[in-house]
């Protein structure tokens, strides 16, 4: 018998959902232009639009938040940020900021002069934007294995040495302030990076004098996959794992809305002492004095203890564990998704799943508001809808992934709650023939995906034919 396991928590407050029944669940996906974005979050049943910052936190982060030092300068809060970043990732040097992107922000502008490339292993909207802001080229230096939906591989995200050797010499190492490794993909479906790449790209940069800057969004996610996957690191702790990681790098920037367990907070860490120098002095420019960097002394106390309690093994094992158990009850019944299951979502694969609709009829948006409406579930598009036009001739871009993402808040919910999204999917999946496409009646000219309008293409207005019983009503 396979004994079953259960969340590595117990629940000392709630927050009741609201429960729409099926008229009103369909009254406010019209209402929101069929777009799961313009959703009010209050009228969701379970809401996996993102793991971004939607994090629960533990009793004892809120009563870390109790004891924040809110002084301008030198608040004791800001040490114990620097001595978790310092214990656990095992940097020398911690800048604060307000999110990810603020560090992706100083980062960029402290590195990148015009004209320069940079590596990574697949990008991030705004990880890249900020490298192209200040004059950067991306090349995307990902193996090809990424590429391919269906493919079984353990370590999607590591990134091709042939392919960053040829950019080395084409370009020179001189253009290329720095490589960025992603720990793990998100856009690549939270696909990690082995171990052995990660030492074998670093080797390659030290030889060619470039440094290595992690994006560590995910680093914990990454660590359990190698703990699981890679020969020799079964018996090591996750703690072990990520510190030998991070001793692959020069430096990382930090989103603690993900892996440090926060809900706002970020970072940027390094060990170079010049570049700390200069990231100091330009933190208060954008964020804030270097002992804040844009966060209250509360917010730094909660995302210090978020770091210690992100590498409990129990934590991270139970984390994945509930975005597969999710996966694997749609594999079983038979549902296209990405594979392997990756550190932070499920996707579905809606170019499969509604064969009989085109591109232009937009699939995964309307794969996502149907799950909407079928269950009040909110999910996110990231197919032709995200992947907006190109620049020169207009036209959209058709990118080869027509996907809905199904994103697992870390400690939010428990396995009852993936039954019925799963029940939910799959009950889509039996009548998928009904769900018909739609088209856009209002496109933003910027990141259109955020606050598009659409409608359904049937004659009858309806977004799933006929009689749509659903199994929640
Ligand atoms: C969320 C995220 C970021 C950006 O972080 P913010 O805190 O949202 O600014 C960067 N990289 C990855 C991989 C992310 O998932």
């Amino acid at each position: 018998m396979k004994r079953r396991t259960a969340e590595p928590y117990k629940i000392k407050a709630v927050e009741p959902l609201k429960m729409l029944n099926y008229e009103e669940r369909k009254r406010a996906l019209k209402e929101a232009g069929y777009n799961t974005f313009l959703i009010n979050s209050e009228d969701v049943y379970i809401d996996l639009l993102t793991d971004s910052g939607t994090t629960a936190m533990s009793d004892r982060q809120w009563g870390a938040l109790m004891t924040g030092d809110e002084a301008y300068a030198g608040s004791k809060s800001w040490f114990t940020l620097e001595n978790a970043v310092r214990e656990i990732y095992g940097y020398k040097y911690v800048i604060p900021t307000h999110q990810g992107r603020g560090a992706e922000n100083l980062l960029s502008q402290m590195k990148i002069k015009e004209g320069d490339y940079v590596p990574g292993n697949m990008y991030f909207t705004t990880t890249r934007a900020h490298q192209e802001l200040n004059g950067a080229t991306f090349v995307d230096v990902i193996i090809d294995e990424a590429h391919d939906s269906l493919l079984d591989y353990p370590f999607k995200g590591n990134i091709d040495l042939t392919k960053l050797e040829k950019l080395i010499h084409e370009v020179g190492a001189e253009k290329i302030p720095y490589v960025c490794t992603a720990v793990t993909v998100n856009l690549a479906g939270g696909q990690p990076v082995s171990m052995q790449n990660l030492k074998e790209v670093y080797d390659l940069c030290q030889k060619y004098h470039i440094d290595v800057m992690y994006d560590a969004t995910r680093c914990v996610e990454n660590a359990f996959f190698i703990q699981e996957r890679e020969e020799g690191y079964e018996n090591k702790s996750i703690k072990d794992i990520l510190k030998e990681m991070f001793t692959y790098s020069d430096g990382c920037t930090m989103s603690g809305k993900k892996d440090c367990l926060v809900n706002i907070g970020g970072f940027l860490a390094m060990n170079d002492e010049d570049l700390y120098t200069r990231a100091r002095e330009l933190v208060v420019l954008y964020e804030g004095m270097p002992s804040y960097g844009g966060l209250a002394g509360r917010d730094m106390e909660a995302m210090a203890q978020g770091i210690y309690e992100s590498v409990d093994d129990h934590y991270i094992q139970h984390r994945i564990h509930q975005v597969r158990y999710l996966g694997e009850q749609l594999i079983d019944a038979g549902i296209p998704v990405v594979k392997p299951i990756g550190g932070h979502a499920v996707f579905l694969d809606a170019k499969q799943f509604l064969p009989h609709l085109k591109h232009e009829e937009l699939p995964a948006q309307s794969l996502a508001a149907s799950l909407y409406l079928d269950s009040g579930v909110r999910s996110m598009e990231r197919g032709i809808v995200s992947g907006g036009r190109n620049k020169v001739t207009g036209e959209n871009n058709k990118p080869k992934l027509e996907l809905v993402r199904l994103t697992i808040p870390r400690r939010v919910y428990t396995n009852n709650h993936m039954d019925v999204v799963a029940d939910s999917v799959i009950h889509l999946y039996e009548k998928r023939e009904q769900i018909t496409g739609l088209e856009m009646t209002y496109e933003p000219p910027t990141l259109r995906f955020f606050n598009a309008r659409f409608k359904p293409l049937a004659v009858n207005g309806e977004l799933i034919g006929s009689e749509a019983s659903s199994t929640t009503t």
